[in-house]
């Protein structure tokens, strides 16, 4: 038995770059500046902080204040879940490599959404069959106020709860950012860095590099 952990954002998911763009416009229309993300420039800066995409498109305001739209961009992230379910569709082939691998092994998600928010982006993408509940869908806020706690922490607890804790053959990670190839480093494990087709990879040690999910069907 294995146990595979996924990212959400970027990696089952797709369409959160445009999600972005519209949340970060939208608050540039509340702060009353003029200009405009495209969504090329979404695919561009996807990945970055998101006081870093305020830094391209606004060169000239303070820092203090790319921090204050940031902000609000979390803020309309966290309580207006409409622009984000506007663009949310399931990456291709998730379905088909995520039934392959419930057949013969475990497999959990570890996101940064917060737990409500995760729950039903899971309906929205029709993905919550293979995480039904929060025991295997993993927000990193979903146990705990402590705003250190990271990804690396989650595995932590889950694999220190789980029974068959040490049992695990191989874990294998699969994600899009620098912290989800880190969880290697919680009780080891093989790493796989996707990024979709048009995007760069984000730059971070990875075992493998990939554009399409059914590479990982290779572990199964
Ligand atoms: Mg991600």
């Amino acid at each position: 038995m294995k146990l595979f952990v996924w990212d959400l954002h970027g990696v089952l998911e797709t369409g959160n770059d445009r999600a972005v763009v519209d949340i970060s416009n939208e608050v540039l229309r509340q702060f009353g500046h003029p200009e405009r993300f495209t969504y090329e420039n979404g695919v561009e800066l996807y990945g970055r902080k998101w006081y870093e995409y305020f830094e391209r498109l606004l060169p000239d305001v303070s820092h203090d204040h790319r921090l204050s739209l940031q902000d609000a961009c979390f803020q309309l992230t966290e309580f207006n879940l409409t622009i984000q379910r506007r663009w949310l569709t399931r990456t291709v082939h998730a379905w088909e490599v995520l039934t392959a691998i419930s057949h013969l092994h475990h497999q959990i998600l570890i996101s940064n959404t917060r737990s409500d928010n995760l729950e039903l982006f899971l309906k929205t993408l029709q993905l919550e069959r293979f995480f039904p509940d929060p025991s295997v869908a993993l927000a990193v806020d979903g146990h705990s106020q402590d705003v250190h706690r990271t990804k690396t922490d989650v595995l932590s607890d889950y694999l220190a709860g789980e029974r068959t804790g040490d049992s695990y053959e191989e874990i294998v990670i699969i994600g899009d950012s620098p912290s989800d190839m880190r969880l290697r480093d919680v009780a080891g494990g093989v790493t796989y860095l996707y990024a979709h087709p048009k995007f760069s990879f984000r730059d971070c040690v990875a075992d493998f590099r990939i554009r399409d999910l059914r590479a990982v069907l290779d572990r199964v």
